[in-house]
């Protein structure tokens, strides 16, 4: 019989959502849950591999090539470890192993950025070309990067960890300890701390007096800016740069076909995407100017979970075990 499904499994830090994926890259069932259902971090996988069987079961099981998994930090794919997630707290997990022995199923893991970009380039925005990078950017930024058609996660399996290249001398903390990450400053967290410091030095806006400073954050700041607040477009114009001068040192070292850019922000396409496509360019070497396409994720928010489901297409992605 013909493996045309498979399963991926997008692990977030507060959800996880699994699906059946068919050769073309659309999902035909899906299951949610919360990542902490339980306190036990065992009962949340015990819950975790009773949902995939519930997928399994509603197929001919010999239809399924792998399960797929991507997570939010560092994995061991070798070995099938979920090595360390600051967000999610899975550290040191076995995982692969025992949802092979619950299923019969090869399993690999991998990055969630490295899911999502072997989704865009399968299914979505990279589809025909051959060096893709795809940068998520969300409450943090990071990238999936492909290269001569194969998911490249270099000697760490860490590679494409943008959000902490060092690209300011300023005290503005990021979460990894440093100071100076694009993190700190491209991405929701890091707008909402370049909104901080602009309010601590005599900057003005209604934002202040209708939400407290624990219910501002990158969502408010965007939607004030769209109704016409100057200040919150001017720190989201300052966020941007940042982000288009992270994104233009990328292209120069990679030289990918296209950037391709997902996650919760990308979706703001009048105050992120076009004034980013316009600083890209301008801050971009020569080669990247004329080469480099910058385009929006087609996948959406399923990116992650389309791409975990065909990584049995990834070859090269950190040898089997
Ligand atoms: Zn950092």
């Amino acid at each position: 019989m013909h493996k045309d499904l498979g399963i991926g499994i997008d692990v977030g830090a507060t959800k996880i959502k699994c699906g059946v994926v068919d050769e073309q890259g659309s999902i035909l069932a899906t299951r949610t849950m919360e990542s902490w259902r339980y306190t036990a971090l065992e009962d949340n996988i015990k819950l975790l591999i009773s949902l995939v069987k519930e997928l399994l079961e509603g197929f001919d099981i010999r239809r399924f090539n792998s399960i797929g998994a991507g997570l939010p930090g560092t994995v061991d794919d070798a070995r099938g470890v979920v090595v360390y997630t600051p967000n999610l707290h899975w550290n040191d997990l076995v995982l692969a192993p025992v949802l092979e022995g619950e299923t019969g199923l090869a399993v690999r893991l991998v990055q969630d950025t490295a899911a999502a970009v072997w989704g865009e380039y399968l299914f979505g925005a990279g589809r025909g070309l051959q060096n893709v990078v795809c940068a998520t950017v969300g409450s943090g930024i990071a990238c999936g990067i492909i290269i001569n058609g194969e998911l490249y996660g270099g000697a760490s399996h860490t590679a494409g960890e943008i959000g902490h290249i060092h690209i300011e001398d300023d005290p503005i903390e990021c979460a990894c300890g440093n100071t100076g990450c694009l993190e700190a400053r491209a991405s929701g967290r890091g707008l909402v701390k370049l909104f901080m410091r602009g309010i601590e030095r005599g900057g003005h806006t209604e934002l202040t007096r209708r939400l407290s400073p624990d219910q501002i954050d990158a969502p408010a700041i965007f939607a004030a800016a769209g109704a016409g607040d100057t200040f919150c477009a001017g720190v989201i114009d300052e966020m941007v740069r940042y982000l288009a001068k992270g994104l233009a040192a990328t292209a120069v070292v990679l030289a990918p076909d296209a950037v391709i850019i997902s996650g919760g922000l990308s979706s703001e396409e009048e105050l992120l995407f076009k004034p980013l496509t316009r600083y890209f360019y301008h801050y971009a070497y020569r080669s990247v100017r004329s080469h480099v396409r910058l385009e929006l994720a087609q996948l959406g928010a399923d990116a992650p979970l389309i791409g975990a489901s065909a990584l049995y297409r990834a070859r090269g992605y950190q040898g089997k075990r």
